[in-house]
């Protein structure tokens, strides 16, 4: 049986990678397989080609682009593009995997729109700007300048929340997570009824 969509977008800062990271890590009865995206950003930290992010040199990216690779992409900062390879999604559902995208609101939003039904659309939403602002410094993984984009970027962002299937508060980190797990499980049991039904 062919797998479902799990998009989660967000506000940068607000904790969706890490709940993202929790769900893949600690949760394989759900079946999911990560959603790797091709950046011409450079690497993070500790971050690894093929692992979190296909890192290309943004003719690379400009290439893959003209080669109709991409479900979708998007200039998320100046310069630095970020999307969704189609090979690797197809693929992925094509195992029964539950693919599992960490991409931003635009990004999130055509996904959605792409798969609709089969795909849950979730907002994780920060407590506030302040908070926001905390958690990116205590980050220490951008430069002061970095942070004023992200930040002017998220108040805007928030304003998409709506549109979202649901939406998930990170006040507290164990809260949220609890909250996504529950809401996951729903939809993964409440559509794999859907399917059996609909698929004689
Ligand atoms: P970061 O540089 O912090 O890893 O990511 C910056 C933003 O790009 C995040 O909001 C992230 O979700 C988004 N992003 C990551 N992959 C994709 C993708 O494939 N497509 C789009 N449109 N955005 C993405």
């Amino acid at each position: 049986m062919a797998g479902k969509c799990l998009i989660f977008s967000a506000p940068s800062g607000s904790g969706k990678s890490t709940i993202v990271q929790w769900l893949t890590r600690e949760h394989p009865e759900l079946n999911l397989a990560f959603s790797i995206s091709a950046t011409s950003r450079p690497p993070r930290g500790t971050e690894q080609h093929g692992i979190e992010y296909f890192f290309l040199t943004p003719e690379e990216f400009k290439q893959k682009i003209n080669d109709n690779e991409f479900l979708e992409y998007e200039e998320v900062y100046t310069n630095r593009y970020y999307g969704t390879l189609k090979g690797q999604i197809e693929e992925l559902l094509r195992n029964g995997k539950n693919v599992i995208f960490d991409i931003d609101i635009k990004g999130g939003l055509n996904i959605k729109k792409y798969f609709g039904e089969r795909a849950l659309a979730i907002f994780i939403q920060p407590p506030g700007v302040d908070e926001l602002r905390k958690r990116l410094v205590g980050r220490a993984t951008d430069s002061q300048e970095q942070i004023e984009e992200r930040l002017g970027k998220a108040e805007y962002e928030m304003s998409f929340a709506s549109q979202f299937d649901t939406i998930i508060i990170n006040d507290d980190l164990d809260i949220a997570k609890s909250e996504t797990l529950t809401t996951i499980q729903k939809f993964l049991k409440d559509s794999n009824t859907f399917w059996q039904q609909y698929s004689v």
